[in-house]
């Protein structure tokens, strides 16, 4: 971050509206600004042409106006996927992906820089957690992809590198900002936050009436496998995490989505598709699997493509909704978090 110059982006309308005032600017020049940032989505302040000079140049010196570094993009010659690395103002990078579907453009963003959850098989958490992100380098993702395609972003899932739910005031901020309709106008609907489980967290996010949907990292029926793939579950019992789950449904009416990466003689038998099938039963919500995605500084293995159809048909037969998570942009397609690791790699 450069000096002691605030991060504009980061800011409310309503923050901006107050410090305005205080500057004695007339009340409309905040929706102006507001909109220079988050909708038309400036790079600078020099941009903003409908505000006098002077203002321009104070604001300049006033504030930061916080805007990523593409490092690199890969494209998918089979789908079109495309995965971004962004430079951060300090020098660290992130990955962001964009996923087009039938239903519209989806970009996955990253919440922290490396993450302090541990997942076994995560490629984010091989160095733990660097630092949290601000809600401009939330934003700045969909911004920086908005820019450098052209094309309208219609869902943002938070399930890029990081835990949300451990930089939540920062979360609940990007997600107001990314929501708010003088901004990109994104339906929170469409905004998927994914957590691997911190109980507080789902909890305090029940009550802030926000309407995100909730998607739970699973990856096991049970502590005992759980606790061996995610050391978060030492921390939180599966059933304190399913009563917050529970809640978030009762007080949001949002269904939630259950993860499970099916990991080869580790959470993908019949033993353990029925245990699943049970949890989730007269749950609100509907079970995505997906093939776990090998690290090589990890042993894990791919369940096969039979036992993956087999673990889905039981669930099925439950009565349970699930789906297979397709696999964007093969071709390109490192686990999470593999493209930043080797850009690093390459660097030192
Ligand atoms: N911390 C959050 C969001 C980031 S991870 C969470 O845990 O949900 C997004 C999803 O990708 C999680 O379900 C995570 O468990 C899963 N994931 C991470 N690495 C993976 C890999 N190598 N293969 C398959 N899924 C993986």
């Amino acid at each position: 971050m450069t000096g002691e110059k605030r991060d504009i982006k980061s800011m409310t309308l309503e923050e901006l509206e107050g410090q305005l005032a205080e500057k004695g600017c007339r009340a409309f020049r905040a929706g102006q600004i507001f909109q220079w940032i988050h909708e038309k989505l400036a790079g600078s302040f020099e941009e903003m042409t409908n505000l006098p000079k002077d203002l321009r140049e104070r604001l300049s010196q006033e504030y930061d106006l916080i805007t990523l570094k593409q490092e690199d993009v890969k494209v998918s010659g089979i789908d079109g996927t495309r995965k971004y690395l962004f430079g951060l103002p300090d020098g660290h990078v992130i990955e962001s992906v964009l996923m087009k579907y039938k239903h519209g453009n989806s970009v996955c963003i990253s919440s922290q820089v490396g993450c302090r959850m541990g997942c076994r098989f995560c490629a984010s958490t091989l160095d733990g957690l660097e630092r949290n992100l601000r809600p401009a380098e939330m934003l700045d993702q969909i911004y920086g992809i908005r820019r450098d395609t052209g094309e309208r972003v219609s869902h943002v899932v938070i399930m890029g590198s990081g835990e949300p739910l451990d930089n939540y005031d920062s979360l609940v901020r990007f997600i107001r900002l990314i929501s708010h309709e003088k901004g990109l106008n994104i339906s929170r609907r469409n905004i998927t936050v994914s957590t691997c489980g911190i109980v507080p967290g789902i909890e305090k996010l029940a009550e802030e009436g926000l309407g995100v949907t909730l998607a739970l990292s699973l990856h096991a029926p049970d502590d005992r496998v759980r606790r061996t793939l995610m050391p978060v579950a030492n921390r939180y019992p599966l059933e304190d995490v399913m009563r917050a789950c529970e809640t978030y449904f009762k007080k949001t009416g949002r269904r939630l989505t259950f993860e499970y990466s099916l990991v080869k003689g580790v959470n993908d038998n019949l033993a353990e598709a029925r245990a699943l099938a049970q949890l989730i039963k007269n749950r609100q919500g509907h079970v995505n699997l997906i093939p776990v995605n090998p690290i090589k500084e990890r042993d894990y293995v791919q369940s096969g493509r039979k036992a993956v159809e087999e673990f889905k048909l039981y669930l099925e037969k439950n009565g349970i909704n699930v789906t297979i998570r397709r696999e964007m942009g093969r071709d390109i397609n490192g686990a999470c978090g593999q493209l930043r690791r080797s850009f690093m790699e390459q660097k030192s």
